[in-house]
């Protein structure tokens, strides 16, 4: 019987991970809650590198790596392509499309950190959507700037800058408050192309704020790559039968 190794990390992962028998293993990197329901085998932290990761392939028999994390997690996509390699079995990857701007949207692109400050500069009251990351430059705040910082968990704070913790899926009319009440004059955020997070977006553009962007990692070659769960749970059903 057919063996996959399920790397986890997006809300279409555990909707995958939920169809799979005992004999797969789903695996998470433990910084997000870790499912106690599932049928399939659940697997937590990282393997040490893709050696590491190929080593486990090898140990456990696994046939085929399936890659279902975030589209900016590109350590992890790296080392499953470059285990698989090692491990000499496929990799495929669910990779979800892109946002993309429509009209009315003024977006913003940047690479990263340095051009992310440069871009806010005319701005007064950002709000952050990007993980963790900006907590490591509270003390860089500009004393003009406020900034509003959205993470799965609270983190203290400053007295420039307030951390909320949330985790999504956001409506609309909540995005449309946290928008009105700080008085967001400029979204960051990463292209992660998710519905759960994409209110924000609409609110930015009811509201003509400006939405800086993060630029997507750009991400190893795989065997196959699919847009959507539907696609990747048809090929899966093919693979393991
Ligand atoms: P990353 O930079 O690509 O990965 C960092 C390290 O975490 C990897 O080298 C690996 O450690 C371990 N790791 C990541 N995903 C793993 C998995 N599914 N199973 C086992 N180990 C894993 O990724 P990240 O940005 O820190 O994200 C970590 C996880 O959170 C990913 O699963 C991702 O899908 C999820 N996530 C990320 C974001 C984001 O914006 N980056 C957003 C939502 C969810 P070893 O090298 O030791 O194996």
């Amino acid at each position: 019987m057919k063996r996959v190794l399920l790397l986890g990390g997006v809300t279409e992962a555990l909707a995958i991970a939920r169809t799979l028998g005992p004999q797969h293993i789903y695996s998470l990197a433990g910084v997000g809650r870790v499912p106690t329901d599932l049928t399939c085998q659940v697997r937590v932290g990282g393997y040490g590198g893709a050696e590491g990761l190929a080593q486990f392939i090898h140990d456990k028999g696994v046939d085929l790596l399936l890659d279902a994390t975030h589209p900016y997690a590109a350590q992890i996509s790296q080392n499953a392509a470059t285990a698989s390699r090692l491990s000499g079995i496929p990799c495929w990857a669910l990779r979800r499309p892109a946002w993309q701007a429509q009209t009315g949207d003024d977006w913003r692109e940047v690479s990263d950190w340095a051009e992310l400050i440069q871009a806010l500069q005319p701005f007064r009251r950002p709000l952050f959507t990007l993980g963790r990351e900006p907590l490591q430059h509270l003390q860089e705040i500009p004393p003009e700037q406020f900034w509003t910082l959205r993470a799965l968990d609270v983190y203290p704070g400053n007295e420039r800058c307030e951390v909320i913790g949330a985790r999504g899926p956001f409506l609309i009319d909540d995005e449309r408050e946290l928008f009105e009440r700080r008085q967001i004059d400029v979204l960051i955020s990463k292209n992660s192309g998710s519905t759960a997070t994409e209110p924000k977006l609409e609110v930015a553009r009811e509201r003509g704020v400006p939405v800086i962007v993060l630029t997507r990692p750009v991400l190893p070659g795989v065997d196959r790559e699919f847009l959507s769960r539907e696609e990747t749970l048809d090929a899966l059903a093919a693979f393991v039968q």
